[in-house]
């Protein structure tokens, strides 16, 4: 299985430590022609709206939009939440940030407020008890009859799956925990 991390910016090289532990391969993307022969990828943590912009100039969210459309999977932790939802709620934060748009939930950015900036927590999900390292992290305010919430804190959504779409608030791929992305693996990816 090939699964590619979006490596623009942010805590990709996490996510490709947690695949190679997890036997998968993984690969870092840059470039729009690596993303057609992929059946996995992972945006990462980072700050969303750079890693947006940067998407957009080299034209990687009409490839991964198409790629979507032809079946990839997607997961994405903490900033990759931000960047799948259709809907950015406006707040302190500001909106019209580029996303990929592919979600239907609506989630709100650096969302636990700016006291816990970040925290570690252990979080009840239907996976099981997970281990939840939370930096500026969004939660979903909304979603879509076809989402299902996985897991709350606080009683706030922070992992959703909407078909082979997979959102998580916190980042798996910072602990030695790798439930969630066992669980992207085994059950979200369908193979090609
Ligand atoms: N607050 C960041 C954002 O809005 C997300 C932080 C993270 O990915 N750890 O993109």
């Amino acid at each position: 299985m090939k699964v590619g991390v979006l490596a623009l910016q942010g805590d990709f090289d996490a996510h490709l430590r947690a695949l190679e532990r997890a036997g998968a391969e993984g690969v870092p993307i840059r470039e729009p022609v690596q993303v057609a022969d992929l059946d996995a990828l992972i945006l990462p943590g980072g700050e969303s709206t750079t890693i947006g912009k940067l998407m957009a100039r080299f034209g990687l969210d009409a490839a991964i939009s198409e790629a979507y459309g032809r079946g990839l999977a997607i997961w994405g932790t903490c900033t990759g939440m931000i960047l799948l939802a259709k809907r950015i709620a406006s707040g302190a934060e500001r909106g019209g940030q580029p996303t990929l748009g592919l979600m239907d939930i609506t989630v709100a950015r650096n969302a636990f407020g700016r006291q816990i900036d970040s925290f570690e927590s252990e979080i009840e999900s239907d996976l099981g008890v997970l281990r939840g390292v939370f930096i500026r992290a969004p939660y979903i305010v909304e979603a879509g009859q076809g989402v299902e919430i996985l897991a709350r804190h606080d009683g706030k959504a922070v992992l959703a799956r909407e078909k082979n779409l997979l959102a998580s608030a916190f980042h798996p791929e910072l602990t030695d925990d790798d439930c969630v992305l066992r669980y992207f693996l085994d059950e979200v990816v369908t193979p090609s």
